[in-house]
């Protein structure tokens, strides 16, 4: 099953990419494993999935110590602050920052471990409620306030856009998160490649990609539906 997902979620993202006129290695696909067994993740390994998205610290750990060393493991959901300690020296990269609180704790434990650690800003481009991220104003200064903090480097821009039934609603969304990208490019600030923009899930990746995304996060369309169990 997983095999014949990831072949049709890759002739998407090709027909998007010829679409858009852009490379299709200009776009990373994150398989978002949340709630799979590591069986399944092993699969997706061995047809070729190398980037993988978690949202939970614990969940992300265990399946670390369980899956090869050259995973790239990227940590999708919101964090809190007391968890950084447990992941800055094992993800490829933080998709979701969103206060400055959190980039100085990121900072301050990757100064510990030695490491670098590379981050996305969350912005919360529709204004949802219910929606964790900065505000589309307030982007460009959190950018450069973590610019100014230690073995910290931001990356790019993230963003989780409304749940809808046509993709064609979040054009508009995408298109505004790489214009915040594109202005932040733009002033020049030391500290910051901006070089990724990671918008577009299993409903909308392909609107995301001809809007210029270099990551998307594609779960349910590798793995099928989530079943959440009730704790
Ligand atoms: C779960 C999740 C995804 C993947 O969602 P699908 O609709 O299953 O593709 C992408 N991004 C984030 C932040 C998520 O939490």
């Amino acid at each position: 099953m997983i095999g014949d997902n990831l072949r049709k979620v890759e002739e998407n993202i090709s027909a998007a990419c010829d679409k858009s006129g852009r490379a299709r290695e200009d776009v990373t696909l994150i398989a978002v494993s949340k709630t799979k067994p590591v069986e399944m993740l092993r699969e997706a390994y061995d047809l070729g999935c190398r980037d993988f998205g978690e949202n939970k610290v614990q969940e992300l750990i265990e399946k670390y110590d369980r899956m090869p060393g050259d995973v790239r493991w990227h940590m999708i959901g919101h964090l809190q602050r007391n968890k950084v300690k447990y992941i800055v020296d094992k993800v490829y990269m933080i998709h979701s920052v969103d206060s400055l609180r959190l980039a100085e704790e990121i900072s301050k434990e990757a100064v510990k471990k030695n490491v670098t650690v590379s981050v996305l800003v969350e912005v919360n481009v529709a204004g949802e409620e219910s929606k964790f991220g900065t505000t589309a104003e307030e982007t460009v200064s959190l950018v450069e306030n973590i610019a100014k903090l230690p073995n910290i480097v931001v990356k790019g821009l993230m963003t989780i856009a409304p749940y809808v039934e046509d993709s064609e609603e979040n054009r508009l969304y995408f298109a505004k998160l790489k214009q915040i990208y594109v202005d932040i490019i733009h002033k020049n600030i030391d500290n910051i490649c901006m070089e990724e923009l990671s918008m577009g899930m299993t409903g909308d990746y392909e609107v995301a990609i001809e809007e210029g995304a270099t990551c998307i996060r594609v779960g349910t369309g590798i793995f099928g539906e989530r079943q959440y169990t009730a704790v």
